[in-house]
C-alpha cells in the first residue's frame, strides 16, 4: 500500500479563497509603498549559503539549525533563502545600487524557508512583505519604515497591536556589553536553563527570548544593552522616539528586545499581535548599517522590516471575500454545433470584457440552470438548434434573440457598451 501524498510537514497549499485574500494584502502593500518610493525587487529563491552564515550570522539559531542548505550537481553549496535582507544587499552590492541617489528603496513579497517546529502561524516555507531603505543612517528613514509597517497592519485589519522598540547601538558597544553579559550569566550560571547556559559563550542576548522561569528572573536584573549605548546612538534612538511620537505611533520601549539576526545595529523593533497564540510576531526589523560592507560592498548604512503574510491574515482573522458572480453563462441544448457556437460566444464576450463561462460538464439543460445559479449569473443565454434565449436572472424575464446580439445585449443591460 502506498502513504497518500501530502504537502511536507510545515508547508501548505494557497487554495482560490486564500489567494484573493493574499492579493488583496499584496495589493494594499503595492500601493503603500509605491507612494512612498520604494519599488519591487525579487531575489532568487536560493543563494550561496556563505550569504546567510557571512550575513545572518554563524551563531544564530536560523544559520545554525533552520538552514535547508544542499549541494547543487555542479557541487555548489546552496540554501533556499532563509530571510530577505541578506538576499537585497546582495543584489545592492552586485548591481552597483550605491550609485544611485541615496537612500535606495527596495521591497518584496517572496516565499522563505526555515527549518522550524512547525505549529500554529509558523510554517517552514512562509512568505513575508518586506522594506529596505539603503543609503542613509538618518533616524527619519527608521521611522518612515516603522510608520509604513504600521500602516500596513492597520489597513490589512491587524487587531491588538503592539510595538516594541530598542537600539541596540554599535558592534563595539555590543561586544563591550556582550562580555559584561557573558560575566553576569556565568555569575548566575546555577539557576538558568540548560539552554541558556550552553549558549552563555556563543550568543548570550538569546538569554533574554527563556521561557524558563528561574532564567527570567535572573534577567530581570541583567545589564541592559540600552543603558550602555554611546552618545551618538542614544541621540539616533532619541530623535527616532521623537519622529515616532510627533506621528501618533504607540510603542513601549523594551530593552529585552532581541531579534534572531546577527545584523542588527541601532534601532530594533517588532510588532505583536496579542490575537495570535505564542507565535506572536507580525513583523519586525532594524537598522544595519555593516550588513552592505560585510557583504564586499561599500560602507552603507541600511535599515528595514519583514512581516509574515500568514501572520497578517491571522491577526486580521480575515474572511475570504464572496466570490463576484459572472455576467454570462451560456447554456446549450444539442450536439457540438451547439457547443461550438456556445464556445464561439464565450470568446467573443470576454473578449467584450464580460465575465463569462460556459458549460464544460456534459451537465442536463436543467443541471446548467443549476449551474449558472451556483455561479450567480446575472444573464444566461441557452444556444438550441432551433434558436436562442437570453435570461435576465435579476429581473426574471427571457426574451428570443439572436445569438450575434447576445453579447451585446448584456453590456446594455449592465450598463457598459462594446
Ligand atoms: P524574522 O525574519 O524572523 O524577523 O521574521 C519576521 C516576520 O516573519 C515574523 O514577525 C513573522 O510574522 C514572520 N515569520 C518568521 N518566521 C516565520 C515562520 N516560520 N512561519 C511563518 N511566519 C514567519
Amino acid at each position: 500500500m502506498t502513504d497518500k501524498l501530502r504537502a511536507p510537514r510545515g508547508t501548505f497549499d494557497v487554495l482560490p479563497e486564500q489567494s484573493e485574500l493574499r492579493a488583496s494584502l499584496e495589493a494594499a502593500a503595492r500601493e503603500l509603498f509605491d507612494a512612498a518610493g520604494y519599488g519591487r525587487v525579487e531575489t532568487p529563491a536560493f543563494e550561496a549559503t556563505e550569504l546567510f552564515s557571512r550575513g545572518v550570522g554563524e551563531a544564530t539559531d536560523i544559520v545554525q539549525k533552520e538552514m535547508y542548505t544542499f549541494e547543487d550537481a555542479g557541487g555548489r553549496s546552496l540554501t533556499l533563502r532563509p530571510e530577505g535582507t541578506a538576499p537585497v544587499c546582495r543584489a545592492y552590492v552586485e548591481h552597483g545600487m550605491h550609485r544611485l541617489p541615496a537612500p535606495v528603496k527596495l521591497w518584496y513579497l517572496s516565499s522563505f524557508f526555515r527549518y522550524e517546529r512547525a505549529q500554529a502561524g509558523r510554517y517552514r516555507q512562509f512568505w513575508q512583505i518586506g522594506a529596505e531603505a539603503l543609503g542613509s543612517d538618518d533616524p527619519a528613514v527608521d521611522a518612515e519604515l516603522i510608520v509604513l509597517l504600521a500602516t500596513l497592519l492597520e489597513r490589512s485589519g491587524t487587531r491588538e497591536l503592539r510595538l516594541h522598540l530598542s537600539s541596540l547601538g554599535n558592534p563595539a558597544t555590543r561586544a563591550g556589553y556582550r562580555e559584561e553579559l557573558q560575566a553576569y550569566l556565568h555569575r548566575h550560571e546555577q539557576a538558568l536553563s540548560e539552554e541558556v547556559r550552553s549558549r552563555i559563550d556563543l550568543n548570550p542576548l538569546r538569554a533574554f527570548d527563556s521561557d524558563h522561569g528561574p532564567t527570567r528572573e535572573v534577567m530581570a536584573g541583567a545589564p541592559r544593552l540600552l543603558d550602555r549605548l554611546d552618545p551618538d546612538d542614544a541621540a539616533h534612538f532619541a530623535e527616532l522616539r521623537v519622529l515616532l511620537d510627533r506621528a501618533g505611533v504607540d510603542y513601549e520601549v523594551d530593552a529585552t528586545l532581541v531579534r534572531g539576526l546577527d545584523y542588527y545595529t541601532r534601532t530594533v523593533f517588532e510588532f505583536e499581535s496579542a490575537a495570535l497564540g505564542a507565535q506572536s510576531g507580525v513583523g519586525g526589523g532594524g537598522r544595519y548599517d555593516g550588513l552592505v560592507e560585510e557583504l564586499g560592498g561599500p560602507p552603507t548604512p541600511g535599515v528595514g522590516f519583514a512581516a509574515g503574510v500568514e501572520r497578517i491574515l491571522l491577526a486580521a482573522d480575515a474572511q475570504p471575500p464572496a466570490a463576484p458572480g459572472i455576467d454570462l453563462f451560456i447554456a446549450f441544448d444539442g450536439g457540438p454545433a451547439s457547443r461550438d457556437a456556445a464556445f464561439a460566444m464565450l470568446l467573443q464576450a470576454r473578449q467584450a470584457g464580460l465575465r463569462a463561462e460556459m458549460e464544460l460538464a456534459g451537465r442536463s439543460l436543467k443541471g446548467q440552470l443549476k449551474h449558472a445559479d451556483r455561479l450567480d449569473a446575472q444573464h444566461v443565454a441557452i444556444l438550441a438548434p432551433d434558436g436562442t434565449t437570453l435570461k435576465d436572472m435579476r429581473a426574471a424575464t427571457q426574451t428570443e434573440i439572436d445569438t450575434a446580439a447576445v453579447v451585446d445585449s448584456v453590456l446594455a443591460a449592465i450598463g457598459r457598451q462594446q
